[in-house]
């Protein structure tokens, strides 16, 4: 049988904060893990510390030009990496290649059969393009993990799912013409919310038409709606019977978030968490990474991301 639960948590990745002021300037990590220790789920799971990714690692998905323009401006740090919302800050290059690197330690693990479950609160930066930040997303680990699953390990069939309350466009744009990237994403409404898209009718392009699923709720939906939705989610991903999963677990889509208008309870994630590390043991034994993505609510995510990790742990 497979080893428990692995969790990430080190300073590497309590650095990939922006500076005071910025909703992501908060400490998510430590306010995560009080919680995950007065619950005792410390106790549950290896704690494992990140890794540093590689130039190369990096271009398994991101540009050299893009790289390098970050490792530069790493340096002094100071401006934003995009139109306002990504400022440049000194270490920024290392704090998020320690999310990349972090989310490819994890894989690794999961491919070498030493566990099937991994838990990263500071990873899943689901906004950043392969040649640009956005939204607070430097380098994408998750579409990292996906090219590694491709390229190294040979998995086709990869299944995105993000309940993260912004639309995971990093991802989507990307895969949108590749029908073995499953993806279904829950998310506020575009045209209230940032990056505004993810429309009912985005559902994948050319030969991929079908095999993506978007379900914008309006803003104030609670529970109620996400439980519909998530009803869905679950339909399209026995349809297309993923080989692996990775889940975006985003806390800003909890009520009372600072920057978007979802109204769910943690006890909505942890039915996400729990049907879907059921469905990952019929569907492809097992295989589950998890990320802590958005969240700027230090309450909201504690609890949120607390009760995803207790589902998989139990
Ligand atoms: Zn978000």
């Amino acid at each position: 049988m497979a080893a428990e639960v692995l969790l990430y948590i080190g300073e590497p990745l309590a650095r990939y904060r922006f500076p005071p002021g910025h909703p992501f300037s908060i400490d998510r990590q430590r306010a995560f893990w009080d919680e995950a220790q007065r619950q005792n789920l410390d106790q549950r799971v290896q704690v494992l510390a990140p890794r540093i990714a590689t130039r190369d690692e990096l271009l398994r998905f991101h540009t050299g030009r893009y790289v390098e323009s970050v490792a530069d401006r790493s340096i002094a740090g100071g401006g934003y990496l995009d139109y306002g919302d990504t400022p440049a800050f000194p270490g920024m290059f290392e704090a998020a290649c320690s999310v990349a690197g972090t989310a490819l330690d994890a894989l690794e693990r999961v491919m070498a059969g030493a566990t099937l479950r991994t838990f990263q609160p500071v990873g899943g930066l689901h906004h950043a393009r392969a040649d640009a930040a956005a939204g607070f997303c430097v380098f994408n680990d998750l579409a990292i993990v996906i090219r590694s699953l491709r390229d190294t390990h040979g998995v086709r069939r990869i299944a995105y799912v993000d309940i993260d309350v912004h639309h995971g466009d990093g991802v989507f744009y990307p895969f949108e013409r590749d029908p073995e990237l499953i993806f279904a994403d829950i998310h506020e409404d575009g045209r209230y919310l940032y990056p505004g898209t993810g429309h009912a009718d985005e559902t994948g392009a050319g030969a991929a038409a079908g095999t993506k699923l978007n379900l914008p709720l309006l803003p104030g939906a609670g529970d109620r709606e996400f439980f519909d939705a998530w009803e869905q989610v679950l339909d399209h991903l026995r349809r297309h019977r993923p080989e692996f999963i990775l889940l975006q677990c985003g806390a800003d889509s909890l009520r009372g978030d600072p920057l978007a208008h979802l109204r769910l309870t943690p006890a909505a994630h942890a039915h996400a968490a729990r049907t879907l590390c059921r469905f990952a043991e019929e569907s492809c034994g097992g295989r589950l990474m998890v990320f802590g993505g958005g969240g700027y609510d230090l309450r909201n995510l504690a609890a949120g991301w607390c009760a995803v990790l207790r589902e998989m742990v139990e």
